[in-house]
């Protein structure tokens, strides 16, 4: 049986976890509080405004969803558990880990669910 290559997701899922803070970083003022100001909305009406906030948000919420996963499976890294699945204990496919690396459950007990 072959070791998984803790270093390589390591450095796949640290790659993924920058990505993701840039661009959270990059629609930080799309997040911002619609302006009731019609003069700083411009030509977009205000329902459209609201709108666009509303899915900035929920694309912010995605990505923190995401970056908690990584960030745990970065921990089971750290901890020398990475790749290893939490029910059954078998290492998880590389198949199934180059996908999501951040995959906790090897693929029979993900699909047992
Ligand atoms: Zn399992």
């Amino acid at each position: 049986m072959s070791a998984i290559d803790a270093d390589h997701y390591r450095a796949v899922l640290e790659a993924r976890r920058a990505d993701l803070l840039s661009l959270s970083d990059n629609a930080k003022d799309a997040r911002k509080p619609v302006e009731l100001d019609q003069q700083s909305i411009g030509r977009l009406s205000r329902q459209d405004a609201l709108q666009q906030q509303a899915m900035a948000k929920a694309q912010e919420a995605r990505r923190s969803a995401e970056l908690r996963k990584i960030d745990a499976a970065l921990l089971r890294v750290e901890e020398g558990e990475f790749g290893y699945c939490a029910e059954c204990g078998e290492a998880i496919a590389t198949k199934r880990l180059d996908i999501d690396p951040t995959a906790t459950r090897c693929a029979p007990c993900a699909s047992a669910q």
